[in-house]
């Protein structure tokens, strides 16, 4: 029921896929809900993030199939060279995000959601002040604000970017040319993924990672055999301890690398261009946070697992806070569940969100995924709780599926307690491993075991055996 001495019951700063479940959760209840937004509907995962990555993986993903002479031959298949149309491929990507856009707009129009443009801000407790494109400002009341402003990418000092020679994914997704030498800067997922498109498309490209290995956050046996197929085997040169201390865009391009812990020159480079991949800061500056006293973790609003915005530890009332400005798995599906557990406790429904169970995938060719726990942390937990850890492994070499598709290159690592059996973690890299890892997050999410799990029938021949296997080797470890 709604409260009539407020404009809206729910007012929600910022369209991206943490603002849209929230908006779309609140009005399908019957909250008077509107959404601001400043700049395009859906935010950095429709715009600049998943989808058009995704568009770009998928038909470089095949020309890379087609240009794999000799894995075609051991079907017994000989295609003619591949040809690809750049512009074309980049369409694709831009014509996908018109329609997810257009879609995700319809929806929210559908549900009832007034959609505001400009820039929201706070204005104190339960006052939302928007800043229209016009420069018209006024000040809205609600009976809940929730923030969903996303996060923009880091540009560390030294870099300069042009957008055009040096550049970030914002611009790396257009696509709108080939360099015919890139270099990398990061090695986290979204450095592997335009590394993926870049190698596919014939581009040399050159990885530059700070930390002492590449894929420095992914779990270290799964970082080693991926990095042997997706890095060593392609025309990719990693380079890791180095820092690219200064970037000037150009033709060409130079980069000045220091070694990362001297920060002594070691090497100037000069490439055709840079796509900077160092990682994501929040949008969280002309919030006027100050408001109402909120601090933030350096940019990062504080908040609980109800999605309550903190001020001193203690909840702020009224104001949620949802997505990537919160810093917690910067993903997509965790801004959509955060903005639901948000809605669900505006609307009284006490509930908390589980970050463990929220699954992480990397949509490279093959493909990287996670859920749960690091090794590191579970043998934390194992040595704080007195358990032992168990680990185990399934290999994609004895997947009929695998083999048949001549794919069989993959690695499922299970880790779980060995006392009662739960799931504590799962780290796959292989064919289809995003969507295999659903059925690992789903036990999580349930905290089941693998006593229980090693019982369950998987369909012959799948992938998915490849994580009956490891249930069924976890089962058979189990102590007592
Ligand atoms: C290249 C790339 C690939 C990715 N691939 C994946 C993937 O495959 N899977 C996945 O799960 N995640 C992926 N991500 C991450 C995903 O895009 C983000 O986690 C997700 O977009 C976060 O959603 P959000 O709603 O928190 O914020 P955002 O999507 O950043 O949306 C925030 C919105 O708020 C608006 N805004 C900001 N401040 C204001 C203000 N003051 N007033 C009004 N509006 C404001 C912004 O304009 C923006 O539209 C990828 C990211 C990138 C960059």
């Amino acid at each position: 029921m709604s409260d009539a001495s407020f404009d809206y019951d729910v007012i929600v700063i910022g369209a991206g896929y943490g603002g849209f479940d929230a908006a779309k959760h609140a009005a399908d209840h019957g909250l008077k809900t509107a959404i601001i937004e400043s700049r395009d509907m859906g935010g950095t995962c429709v715009n600049r993030g998943c989808v058009p990555s995704k568009a770009l993986l998928a038909a470089s993903g095949k020309v890379r199939e087609l240009a794999d002479d000799s894995h075609l031959a051991s079907f017994g298949i000989h295609a003619a060279p591949v040809r690809f149309e750049r512009q074309k491929i980049a369409d694709h990507a831009n014509q996908l995000v018109q329609t997810i856009r257009t879609n995700l707009t319809k929806t929210l129009e559908r549900a009832g959601v007034t959609i505001l443009r400009g820039h929201g801000r706070l204005e104190g407790a339960q006052r939302v002040g928007l800043r229209e494109p016009s420069g018209v400002d006024r000040v809205l009341n609600a009976k809940d604000v929730i923030i969903a402003t996303g996060s923009d990418p880091f540009v560390p000092p030294g870099i300069e970017t042009d957008g055009r020679t040096v550049f970030t994914s914002d611009e790396a997704i257009n696509l709108e040319w080939l360099p015919r030498w890139i270099a990398i800067i990061g090695s986290g997922y979204i450095g592997l993924e335009f590394a993926d498109v870049y190698t596919a498309l014939g581009c040399e490209v050159t990885m530059i990672e700070a930390m002492d290995k590449v894929m420095p956050t992914f779990d270290p046996d799964i970082a080693k055999i991926a990095g042997r197929h997706l890095i060593d085997s392609r025309d990719i040169d990693a380079r890791s301890g180095l820092l690219a201390r200064k970037v000037t865009p150009g033709c060409p391009v130079q980069i000045e690398l220091a070694d990362f812990n001297s920060r002594e020159l070691v090497e100037t480079l000069e490439v055709d261009a840079v796509l900077v991949a160092t990682g994501r800061v929040p949008s969280s500056k002309g919030l006027n946070l100050e408001s109402l006293g909120i601090e933030t973790n350096r940019g990062f609003l504080p908040i609980d697992d109800t999605m309550r915005v903190l001020v001193n530890d203690q909840p702020v009332p009224h104001l949620w806070a949802v997505g990537d400005v919160t810093g917690k798995l910067m993903l997509a599906h965790t801004a959509a569940a955060q903005g639901s557990v948000a809605v669900d406790n505006i609307l009284g429904h006490q509930r908390q969100i589980d970050y463990r169970s929220i699954p992480a995938a990397t949509f490279t060719h093959p493909e990287i995924s996670s859920v749960g726990l690091s090794e590191a942390d579970a043998k934390t937990l194992a040595s704080e709780q007195g358990f032992q850890l168990g680990s185990v492994r399934s290999y994609f070499k004895a997947n009929s599926k695998a083999l048949a598709e001549l794919e069989s290159d993959g690695l499922m690592k299970l880790l779980f307690n060995k006392t009662s059996g739960e799931v504590l973690g799962a780290h796959i890299y292989g064919l289809h491993a995003a969507d295999l890892i659903q059925e690992v997050a789903n036990a999580v999410a349930r905290r089941q075991s693998v006593r229980q799990l090693s019982t369950e029938v998987h369909t012959h021949p799948t992938l998915s055996e490849v994580v009956e296997v490891a249930y069924k080797q976890a089962a058979s470890q189990l102590v007592a």
